[in-house]
């Protein structure tokens, strides 16, 4: 065993657990089914000093931190691969001082612990439906529950916290108490340290509360949601409650003739004075008639564990959640249809009503948002096979797209798996999503906690903090340097991706000499290019001197499964900074740079004049793709696409990846013959047989043969607006009638990304980047016209499109 290691297992109170030892698989369990990940530690922590020790081993040793509270995070972000473990399980204890109705609850503790040790002086504080999940994880992403429309959510009721930074600093945050951090703890997740005591205002609840489940047959459903849309539009702050669309569960107190068919049930709770709950509550119970009414006085921990029988550990599960905005009757019809034909018994949808205390609490008082939507719909798929996986997911993604348009655009993290940074960024808004990144720099600038609804520090587009201007532009100029400094940023940064130094360090830490030698450097010289970058979170050093690597600077390397490492030496390229540096030219002429840098254009360079950087490019684009393809493929169903071609797609792996997913569709790629001559070897270890080929074609005139769907796939924004309406007007006369062109491209919408990257296609190859009117403009003049965009989790967008005439 290392040293090191064995020093860490002497300096804790707690206990160390390692691949092999006894209770390894048992610790390394979450809720989610469908995560199986090994770290190489477990650090079961019994004290804050344990939870310091086991960040600063991870730090030490390069190695990716996770937290683990309650285990419920349908993310499984809890627990990684390879990474150090922090287990608070062992800090469950839960201290309740009665007279001032306060509580001390551990960093590991559960809601089943919390509320029995507070419902014994009758107290509770709004808490998750589920007594095994963690009050942690919970709380930092706000925390619903039953009580939420009488007390707010659960971080409406917290006072306090006791923190262990990155730095392995204990610190306590409250109204008075760093309270920036304490504004962002409430809503921002685990992003700025672990939590190891929360501190809580308690009210009084129960112990006996009115509450239960109405459940009602499915020819009655719709009826059902209209009527409590309607009675919750005026109910009291003490009706608590959701909609659970279930399967029937085979229990004698279900007819035998709905046991295991799709039923839903109206839970129903009143937290208030029980006569009094059971006239409120008349109208949902006596609409109807039920299947089965079992409202009645029952005891708050029972009413917590009401929906424990249908929420076994261990399943599949895959999430999508809404805050909605509206219910409106069309709203209605999709959520009726799809829970009617929902393809899991497993499977379980809440719909949430909201308002009442929760949207009293000022929008801006903490990190957490949100306030004013009426309703949050929670679509939980859960299933037993893992061959069930497709289906169940795609069941779900097109229930999530049915309600989508009714969204107020925000989602509730505590409820939704990875859906990406846009995601994470919407459920802040800009705003309070910018106060975010600047406290996760002042608290964790290098991202030590990224195992979770991740606020990286080095977001773009948020400047920092305003501290040096005194709101009239007197220090403008500062704001100004740093964004001349930009550059400087990015040439270091193509540079080490250049000398491979995160290749070297994937094997763990080396001194500078060690590394200065393998990358062939200057030592001196080389400390400073890193030293450089650690400020903008690429790599660190180790307490004994060493380099070491970062979650940014792991994804530097070749050897990452999501190396965006050649595209960080592609933009380094000596051409492209030629091209660059003749940006004015562009600007002046309206005409690309690089073919007077060249001599030649883009297309001709790399095909022929230069192969290494056509190479490197090729290798850029297919590393690009491969997680830019998965986004597309969350966003998009492509069942029953038929035969697709894929329009200058051959650097992509999208049209392999659509099929490798199902076998029922074939495919084309249709390219120039300097492409098709490269990826014919790639296609054929693909192993997808007679199902894909590829064919030469000359795509700006016309297309070599018919097909149902036409991918276009970053393809447009290559060309101006005459050969782009070209290539769109060669696809549409080889679309089949009823068929769809689906068209992946970045949508100008004033953000940075894609404005700048517009100026790299007007100096590298005279393209552009279109907003939604000039996409829709360039569809119109080409006989077709755009029946949805939708959103993916990546900064792409899917343009469908159909025939005008169609
Ligand atoms: C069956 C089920 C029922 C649920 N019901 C509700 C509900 O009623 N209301 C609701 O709001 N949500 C609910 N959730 C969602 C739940 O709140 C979130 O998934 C939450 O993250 C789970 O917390 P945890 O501690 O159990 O999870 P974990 O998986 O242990 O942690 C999730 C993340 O929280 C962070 N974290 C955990 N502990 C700490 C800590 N001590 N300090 C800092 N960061 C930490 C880490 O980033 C970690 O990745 C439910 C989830 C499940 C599976």
């Amino acid at each position: 065993m290392p040293s090191d290691e064995s020093t860490l297992d002497n300096r804790i109170q707690g206990s160390v657990v390692r691949p092999g030892d006894p209770h390894y698989d048992e610790y390394r369990k979450v809720f989610n089914g469908m995560i199986d990940r090994r770290p190489s530690l477990i650090v079961r922590c019994a004290s804050p000093a344990d939870v310091a020790e086991g960040i600063a081993h991870a730090r030490r040793h390069g190695l990716p931190l996770s937290v683990r509270s309650g285990g419920h995070g349908v993310t499984g972000d809890a627990v990684l691969d390879d990474s150090v473990c922090l287990d608070l399980r062992p800090m469950n204890s839960v201290t309740i001082d009665p007279d001032r109705r306060r509580a001390l609850v551990g960093g590991g503790a559960n809601w089943g612990e919390f509320d029995a040790a507070a419902q014994e002086y009758g107290l509770a504080v709004t808490g998750g439906r589920i007594r095994s999940t963690g009050v942690a994880g919970l709380t930092l992403g706000s925390g619903s529950g039953w009580l939420e429309r009488k007390f707010g959510l659960t971080c409406d009721s917290l006072l306090s916290v006791e923190l262990v930074t990155a730095d392995g600093d204990v610190l306590r945050a409250s109204e008075t108490e760093n309270s920036e951090l304490f504004w962002g703890v409430r809503g921002g997740g685990g992003n700025f340290g672990v939590v190891t005591t929360f501190e809580f205002q308690l009210h009084p609840v129960g112990p006996q509360v009115l509450g239960g489940l109405v459940m009602y047959p499915p020819f009655q459903v719709a009826d059902l949601i209209r009527q409590f849309r309607d009675f919750m539009a005026t109910a009291p702050d003490e009706v608590g409650g959701a909609l659970a669309f279930i399967s029937a569960p085979d229990e004698p107190f279900v007819p035998e003739f709905a046991r295991g068919k799709p039923v839903v049930g109206a839970t129903l709770a009143y937290f208030g004075p029980i006569e009094e709950g059971i006239e409120v509550l008349r109208p949902m119970r006596e609409f109807g008639p039920p299947v089965r009414d079992m409202v009645a006085p029952i005891a708050y921990t029972d009413l917590q564990g009401l929906l424990e029988p249908s929420n076994h550990e261990g399943m599949q599960n895959y999430w999508k959640a809404e805050f909605l905005a509206e219910l409106p009757d069309e709203a209605i019809d999709h959520i009726v249809r799809f829970t009617q034909t929902v393809p899991s018994r497993l499977t379980q949808t809440l719909l949430m009503p909201l308002g009442g205390a929760l949207a009293r609490v000022d929008n801006n008082a903490m990190a957490f948002g949100q306030r004013e939507a009426p309703f949050n719909i929670h679509i939980m798929s859960m299933w037993e096979d893992a061959a069930d996986t497709e289906r169940q997911i795609s069941w779900t993604r097109e229930f999530h797209r049915a309600v989508q348009p009714y969204s107020t655009g925000g989602a509730y993290l505590n409820f939704i798996g990875n859906e990406g940074g846009d995601r994470i960024k919407a459920a802040f808004g800009p705003e309070k999503y910018e106060r975010l990144v600047r406290l996760k720099r002042r608290y964790d600038p290098s991202n030590v906690f990224a195992g979770n609804q991740n606020i990286p520090p080095q977001a773009e587009a948020v400047e920092e903090e305003p501290k040096e201007t005194d709101g009239q532009g007197h220090f403008a100029p500062l704001a100004v340097l740093e964004l001349l400094n930009g550059m400087w940023v990015a040439r270091a940064l193509q540079v080490a991706a250049h000398l491979r130094i995160a290749e070297q360090l994937a094997g763990g830490p080396r001194t500078l000499t060690e590394l200065a030698t393998e990358c062939g450097c200057d030592p001196a010289a080389l400390g400073r290019l890193i030293s450089a970058l650690s400020t903008v979170g690429f790599f660190a050093r180790t307490a004994e001197d060493k380099i070491q690597q970062t979650p940014l600077s792991a994804v530097l390397s070749d050897d990452h499964p999501q190396s965006v490492g050649a595209v960080a030496r592609l933009f380094g390229s000596n051409w492209q900074w030629q091209a660059w540096s003749q940006l004015e030219h562009s600007v002046r002429n309206g005409e690309p740079a690089l073919d007077q840098v060249l001599g030649t254009s883009l297309l001709e360079f790399l095909d022929t004049m230069s192969p290494d950087d056509g190479a490197l490019f090729d290798q850029a684009m297919t590393g690009l793709s491969r997680f830019l393809n998965r986004t597309i493929l969350n966003a998009y169903d492509f069942s029953g696409a038929g035969r697709i071609a894929d329009v200058s797609g051959g650097h992509s792996t999208l049209l392999i990846d659509i099929l490798a997913g199902d076998p029922s569709l074939s495919g084309v790629l249709l390219d120039r013959p300097a492409i098709t001559a490269k990826v014919r070897g790639r296609v054929r270890e693909a192993g997808l047989g007679d199902r894909l080929d590829v064919v030469d074609c000359d795509f700006l005139r016309s297309l070599p043969e018919q097909a149902d769907t036409i991918v276009l796939n970053r393809v447009l924004h290559d060309w101006d607006d005459d050969a782009a309406a070209g290539i769109l007007r060669a696809c549409r006369d080889a679309l089949r009638p009823g068929g769809r062109i689906v068209a992946v491209e970045q949508l100008m919408t004033g953000d940075k990304r894609a404005a700048f990257l517009d100026l790299q296609m007007l100096v590298l190859r005279g393209g552009r980047e279109r907003s939604r009117e000039e996409m829709a403009e360039l569809f119109g003049r080409s006989g077709l016209r755009i029946a949805e965009t939708i959103n993916t989790t990546s900064p792409m967008c899917l343009l469908i499109g159909h025939a005008l005439d169609d």
